[in-house]
């Protein structure tokens, strides 16, 4: 049996997603610039997607841009949104994505920004009322606060601090590239500035996502060269991704509600069987909450001398993938794990779920564990 259980990292593709992209390889193949009837064609699929997307998210089709994936989409609204509006002053948290923070310690490097983090508690539970008092100390600020975190799991109430960036003016980006496909977003209600998503999270292809950037905002070009996405960014579509991401999210939100209550219940069945096989299991943040933390993702402490200390190894050699924190921080200590503190006695194995994993497949690891806390305890 080999087991994944490692979609925060990626998922597998749709066969129906697959089928749909197969024809924009072979007989669509046009590059939508072109004058002539490939070229036409193509430029049509790309619209038809963008107005797919627009429709299901509750934004205009004009606030839509195609982008390489999330950290492209994050990068470009938050260099949009800091030298467009002129902003100073960035609010974010500890635990946010290389691909936030990172662009943002780059920004206060260069001197361009003051960079603030909203305190957090033990269990990464945002402080409203702090972030209340940062969006009052120094001008106006952009906030950049991700709606679930991909390690822990931890859902943010975005709904909230996106009224508190209302009432102070502050520019509000949120990623999230772990909910899209997973919730239903209304960004017209939501009110956000930017927004950024990744297909190949919601069993989408890899290389291709979008940036939501609300109308009159503006957009600052990170890649410079044709007249595509409206001038905003250059470089020739990929066509099968971005009909893809569009099919998938179709799809996705078809279904979500159904997805929702089956992948739950398979995060519940692990949850129950680590508590009563394993009792020095702990659960990450929010984890174990199902009102607080994404269905997708379970976050466990194990004892550190689990498989002495390599229990991702033990757990890749009986075939079942998974990952320590997340992949991008693979080989080295997670920053979101030091930013809830969790004891750095334990071993971290993030354990996250699809619609394509069943319960029997965490039978057989929660097994695996027992019988290892068995030879171990002996
Ligand atoms: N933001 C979050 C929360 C993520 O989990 C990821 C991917 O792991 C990204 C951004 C980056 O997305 P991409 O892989 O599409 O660049």
């Amino acid at each position: 049996m080999s087991i994944y259980f490692d979609n925060a990292a990626t998922t597998r593709i749709d066969s129906e997603v697959f089928d749909h992209i197969t024809p924009y390889l072979i007989d669509n193949f046009g590059n939508p610039s072109s004058a002539h009837q490939h070229g036409r064609a193509a430029k049509q699929a790309i619209e038809q997607s963008r107005e797919t997307i627009a429709g299901l998210t509750n934004a205009n089709p004009s606030e839509i841009i195609f982008t390489s994936g999330g950290t492209e989409a994050d990068n470009t609204a938050l260099l949009s949104g800091i030298r467009l509006q002129n902003i100073k002053h960035v609010i974010t948290t500890p635990y946010e994505h290389h691909a936030v923070l990172n662009t943002l310690k780059a920004l206060q490097a260069a001197g361009e920004i003051e960079l603030s983090y909203i305190n957090i508690d033990k269990a990464g539970n945002i402080d409203h009322d702090h972030l209340e008092h940062l969006l009052q100390s120094k001008g106006r600020a952009l906030v950049s606060v991700m709606h679930a975190n991909n390690e822990i799991g931890n859902i943010n109430n975005i709904e909230l601090i996106s009224e508190q960036c209302c009432r102070h003016n502050a520019i509000f980006h949120t990623d999230t590239v772990q909910t899209m496909g997973h919730y239903k977003h209304d960004l017209k209600k939501l009110g956000a500035h930017f927004i950024a998503a990744s297909a190949h999270k919601f069993h989408g292809p890899k290389g291709i996502g979008f940036l939501y950037c609300r109308d009159g905002i503006g957009l600052e070009k990170l890649i410079h060269g044709g007249s595509q996405e409206r001038r905003l960014r250059a470089g020739t579509e990929n066509i099968p991704g971005i009909v893809g991401l569009a099919k998938a999210l179709e799809i996705a939100y078809s279904h979500i509600d159904e997805h929702a209550a089956y992948i739950q219940s398979i995060k519940n069945t692990m949850i129950h069987k680590l508590t009563d096989l394993i009792p020095d299991v702990q659960f990450n943040g929010n984890s174990a909450n199902a009102d607080k933390s994404l269905y997708t993702v379970l976050s466990v402490a194990f004892p550190l001398n689990f498989a002495n200390g390599n229990l991702i190894g033990y757990l890749d050699d009986n075939n079942i993938s998974v990952s320590g924190g997340s992949a991008c921080s693979a080989g080295s200590a997670s920053h979101v794990l030091q930013a809830i503190g969790v004891d750095p006695s334990k071993q971290t194995i993030r354990f996250s779920f699809s619609k394509f994993n069943t319960v029997a497949e965490v039978e057989h690891t929660v097994s695996l564990l027992a019988a290892l806390r068995n030879t171990q305890a002996a």
